[in-house]
């Protein structure tokens, strides 16, 4: 696969087994060797002169603009999401959520952030950019008259997220970038649960699409690395600020980001598969208020899903009837398959206690008005397991819930 232009009509499958290998980067092996490189040698002071005048992509400079590794996974990145001109690398998720942000904002503009978004981006408003004299703004989602209104002249961006962390929630993501767009600020989409192959973001009007490649890209818990994408208006803007800011990855994750991306498809798919049968089951628990999993039928936001998306994953969380917490701490406890930590997107299945009304602002938790003994949720990333034994350890592990 040495012309990557092949891949232009490919379905996803083919251009996940193709993208960033371009015989240039891969030698006369298959995967682009790990380029440990900090001093770029030039074959003579002309050939040095030229080296920081042509600030292209796939041009050795210097350590810090990446060797074929990092190129080879931006170029694959950049190859999958449709309408992307470039894609720049972050050291983790959240350094590309600041790296994109300190390239949209300036003092004294306004952010709109989405109030289910992830927790760290918004704080990430409130601290580091409020020192730097801007100013966040969070509003709901769900409320697009209240989004609307939520713009002013200074407004320069706004940050979505969907399904929104923890609560799933999704929103009409077209029309909000559009209108985000008629109010002249750029719409900044954190992409993570769907990715490029779930949600095509910037066909539907997102202006700068990010993604926390430490999550489904990489896959086996064993990186830490974010992404973002643009088109050509702001890719080369979001490249210079990065090169501004020092952003580099390692090219040893670089290849292990690149490894995870050959086998994404399958992994979503699979996972996609099981965390819906989960869902559907939990779903028809006694114990169990509600189901969060905007892939399955009847949930909220499933309209808003089907619409839009192409694609899922194993993330959803479920809210219990009635209890407290620690009667979700014992099921969480319990659960013998199922590790407790903050990632997902992994091999392996992971549950978390969930409580949004801690730090939200506008959005009301419990998800259900009126109901607001069914407050007590657990977020579930479904990995490669057996589905049987996941839904069992489950089963057993509700034994626990309701035991006093
Ligand atoms: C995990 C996560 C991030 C941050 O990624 P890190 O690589 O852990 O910094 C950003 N956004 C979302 C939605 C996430 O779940």
């Amino acid at each position: 696969m040495s012309d990557t232009s092949k891949l232009a009509n490919a379905r996803t499958g083919t251009r996940l087994v193709g993208a960033g290998r371009r015989k240039e980067w891969t030698g006369p092996v298959v995967n682009p060797p790990v380029w440990r490189a900090s001093t770029h040698l030039y074959e003579n002071t002309a050939s040095l002169a030229e080296g920081p005048r042509r600030n292209e992509d796939g041009r050795f400079f210097y350590g810090r603009r990446g060797a074929p590794t990092q190129w080879a996974l931006s170029d694959a990145l950049t190859q999958l999401e449709p309408g992307a001109t470039g894609t720049v690398l972050y050291p983790s998720g959240v350094a590309a959520i600041a790296g994109v942000l300190l390239t949209v904002v300036k003092p004294g503009d306004v952010l709109l952030i989405s109030d289910n978004a992830y927790d760290p981006s918004r704080a990430m408003g409130k601290g580091l950019l409020s020192d730097f004299g801007i100013e966040p703004r969070f509003f709901d989602p769900l409320d697009l008259a209240a989004y609307e209104s939520a713009f002013c002249e200074r407004t320069k961006a706004v940050l979505l997220e969907a399904p929104g962390s923890l609560s799933m929630e999704m929103c009409d993501m077209p029309a909000m970038a559009r209108i985000a767009r008629e109010k002249g600020a750029i719409s900044v989409l954190d992409n993570t649960w769907a990715g490029p192959l779930g949600f095509a973001a910037l066909e539907h009007g997102i202006d700068i699409t990010l993604m926390a490649l430490t999550k489904h890209v990489g896959g086996h818990s064993d990186l830490m690395m974010g992404s973002a994408s643009a088109g050509p208006d702001l890719y080369p803007r979001l490249r210079q600020r990065a090169q501004q800011l020092g952003t580099v990855v390692s090219p040893d994750d670089a290849a292990l980001a690149l490894r995870g991306l050959r086998t994404l498809q399958l992994r979503l798919e699979q996972e996609t598969e099981s965390a819906l049968r989960i869902a559907r089951w939990l779903s028809n628990r006694e114990d169990v208020a509600q189901v969060l999993c905007p892939m399955l039928p009847g949930a909220p936001g499933h309209d808003l899903w089907k619409r839009d998306f192409t694609g899922g994953c194993g993330l959803f969380s479920f809210v219990f009837r009635g209890g407290n917490a620690a009667a979700r701490n014992r099921f969480v406890d319990a659960l013998q398959l199922f590790g407790i930590g903050f990632s997902w997107g992994g091999y392996e299945s992971l549950a978390l206690p969930i409580d949004p009304s801690t730090y939200r602002t506008c959005m009301a938790w419990p998800p259900r008005p009126g109901e607001a003994d069914n407050r007590y949720g657990v977020r579930l990333s479904i990995g490669l397991e057996d589905t049987d034994d996941l839904i069992a350890d489950i089963e057993q592990a509700l034994c626990a819930w309701r035991a006093e």
